[in-house]
């Protein structure tokens, strides 16, 4: 069990530069999903090699 400080994935909104916080990581997939918290808005991303969050899509909803 990989233990992440999930203060640091705390990002801007696609839609409405409100914050998004995290709601669910998949550690052995290298994705995770943020959801603003004033639109609602899901957002989708995958870890790149670098160690980076790449925002692969955005949607209202969180089944992908
Ligand atoms: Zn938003």
């Amino acid at each position: 069990m990989v233990e992440e400080r999930y203060k640091k994935h705390v990002g801007k909104c696609f839609d409405c530069e409100g914050t998004t916080e995290l709601i669910e990581m998949d550690v052995q997939r290298g994705t995770k999903i943020m959801q603003c918290q004033n639109c609602g808005l899901f957002h989708f991303y995958k870890k790149d090699f670098l160690g980076g969050w790449k925002l692969l899509r955005v949607a209202r909803t969180d089944k992908i």
